[in-house]
């Protein structure tokens, strides 16, 4: 049975309230950067519990301001999944740094303190967990390791938002780089937040993001523009305007709620996807943690199933039902073959995952009737292709 109506893989939560705070901000005489990204920008650090949060126009934007905080740049190695957005080693190869690539766990899709110790080398400046899919990677072991080796620790935690590890929020300790993408797990349509308990840091991002001005074009004190701003050194322009930071103060006061609706949907999708040998889900961390529940991926068992995962895909979207794929690995992609040159086996789990994963549709506007759907569709794609 076919569904009649297309369910996308992904779709933000917007309320009411949401487009009246978004029309409100518009009706206000100010629309870029001020009040409403200062009022994220401490609502976000406090729900964190981390040193101090700053607002950016996307996770990549605040990605960059890291690494360019930190001075990465040629001769520098940083190492990173390759089961991963493109974003992270596109930001580290245009800054003139070499991405290292460290295999992932097989199940959970994260690095693991043995893949990165070995990826590590005396030329290592930088490591970059990704918290991926809403769980936590294994950060106690990486800390030690970041210690040891002198090379500064930044997490990806643009699935993260509301994520725990070992009872500490991420963002809590260390630095760490949210999204606010649309599909992530609260939205600003687009957006992100650098947080971090380093204030030197933290300086040198927020001028970095505002073309290397002393003060942003919104000063605190003054609630209105700063006119004497000079440069102290050249930056950026990854600022958020407020008529996307009040969306974000909406959606801040909702995640945990909608954080809840994604893990009762997944707990929906893990009994039902019992019935199917066909299709693996992802494993949960042995450590004690909080999910988010960012995104719901499956392995297809592509022998088992006697079709290729992108067969898969396409014969679920002809029955209506949306998918995602988080991610190809990058150094797969045309440009990374070309110029990395990884030799095939060497990452081997992030290979096997990268031929077989697929993200089920998951978002907190859905009934549990739509996960009922996609587990129909999936068995009558496998039985009849
Ligand atoms: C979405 C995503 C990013 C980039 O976020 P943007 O806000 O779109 O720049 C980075 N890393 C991972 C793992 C992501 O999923």
């Amino acid at each position: 049975m076919i569904r009649e109506t297309f369910l996308p893989f992904s779709r933000p939560s917007i309320t009411e309230a949401d487009v009246a705070a978004v029309a409100g901000v518009l009706r206000s005489g100010w629309i870029t950067t001020g009040a409403r990204n200062a009022c994220l920008e401490e609502r976000f650090r406090a729900y964190t519990g981390g040193g101090d949060a700053a607002s950016v126009s996307s996770a990549t934007g605040g990605m960059h301001l890291v690494l360019a905080a930190l001075g990465i740049g040629p001769g520098d190695e940083v190492v990173t999944p390759a089961m991963t957005w493109v974003s992270t080693v596109n930001l580290i190869v245009l800054a003139g740094a070499v991405p290292v690539f460290a295999d992932v766990d097989p199940d959970t899709l994260m690095v693991t303190a043995d893949t990165v110790q070995r990826a590590v080398t005396a030329r290592t400046r930088l490591i970059i967990p990704v918290h991926f899919a809403g769980a936590p990677a294994d950060m106690t072991p990486l800390r030690k390791i970041a210690e040891e080796s002198g090379a500064a620790l930044v997490e990806d935690a643009a699935h993260a938002a509301g994520t725990a590890y070992r009872h500490e929020r991420i963002g809590r300790r260390g630095t760490a780089v949210f999204s606010f993408h649309p599909i992530k797990n609260m939205t600003t349509g687009e957006g992100g937040m650098v947080v971090s308990d380093d204030a030197g840091l933290m300086e040198r991002i927020r001028r970095l993001r505002f073309h290397g001005l002393g003060v942003d074009a919104y000063d605190r004190a003054s609630q209105g523009r700063a006119p004497q701003a000079e440069v102290m050194a050249p930056g950026y322009k990854y600022n958020l305007p407020d008529i996307l930071a009040v969306l974000g103060c909406g959606q801040l006061d909702r995640l945990d709620d909608m954080n809840r609706r994604r893990e009762a949907l997944a707990g929906h999708y893990l009994a039902r996807l019992t019935e199917i040998d066909e299709v693996l889900p992802l494993a949960a961390p042995p450590y004690p943690h909080d999910h988010a529940w960012h995104l719901f991926i499956v392995r297809l068992d592509v022998e088992k199933a006697g079709m290729t995962r992108d067969a898969f895909m396409a014969g679920l979207k002809e029955r209506n039902i949306g998918t995602g794929l988080h991610f190809r690995a990058v150094h797969q992609q045309q440009y990374y073959r070309k110029t990395l040159n990884v030799p095939p086996g060497l990452l081997v789990n992030t290979e096997w995952n990268s031929e077989r994963i697929c993200s089920l549709p998951l978002f907190p506007d859905m009934a549990e009737e739509d996960v009922d759907d996609v587990i129909d569709a999936i068995k009558d794609v496998l039985s009849n292709g």
